[in-house]
């Protein structure tokens, strides 16, 4: 990752404490998309990445998948660079046609996710986009999602770590993260 480009990223993150609930402070993102040529830099990078990391492994990544919600804003975008299809992994109930479902345990409750059926094709092997990791609970939930779907999963790629909650080594594929960054 250029330096300049991940300074310019982190300065654009904004902190909300205590929001949406107290104890929580939120990492916002969005103000990153106020500037088109920051996130064409995000965009590249994260598609350089992937593609180095194909040159190294000499895995081939035919497919991007992207979170529900805000993975939905990158992941086109580095899927489109890279003249790849585009597969969203949404929350349970909101996808329409045939549907495979994972279920996982949040802090309090359960929840599910769920990715079209004819949207994994026999063979795809998946780069995993999302904005943030925290607990990294959803993101390896959405790895087991693909892999139940027949897929396979090389890597995962977030814009932002929580760091310290030692979520990377829990997901199941290697996490590479533009920023690492504390919420303090
Ligand atoms: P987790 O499953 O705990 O890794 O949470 C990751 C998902 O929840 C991502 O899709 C994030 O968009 C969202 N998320 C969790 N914690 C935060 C936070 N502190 N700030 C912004 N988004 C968060």
């Amino acid at each position: 990752m250029d330096a300049d480009i991940r300074t310019a990223f982190e300065a654009a993150l904004t902190y909300h404490k205590d929001f949406p609930k107290e104890g929580i402070t939120f990492v916002d993102f969005f103000p990153v998309f106020r500037d088109a040529a920051l996130v064409k830099k995000i965009v590249a990078e994260h598609a350089t990445a992937i593609a180095m990391r194909g040159a190294v492994t000499g895995v081939t990544v035919t497919h991007i998948a992207g979170l529900d919600s805000r993975g939905f804003m990158l992941g086109p975008m580095i899927a489109a660079e890279m003249n790849l299809p585009f597969v969203p992994v949404r929350k349970a109930g909101k996808l329409p046609g045939k549907t495979i479902m994972a279920e996982y345990k949040l802090e309090y409750g359960s929840a599910k996710i769920e990715v079209q059926e004819d949207a994994v094709p026999k063979g795809a092997t998946f780069a995993v986009v999302d904005d943030l990791l925290a607990t990294g609970g959803t993101m390896t939930a959405a790895v087991g999602l693909l892999m139940k779907a027949g897929a396979k999963v090389d890597a995962t790629y977030v814009a932002i770590e929580l760091a310290g909650l030692g979520a990377a080594s829990k997901v199941g594929a290697p996490v590479f993260a533009v920023s690492s960054v504390t919420d303090e």
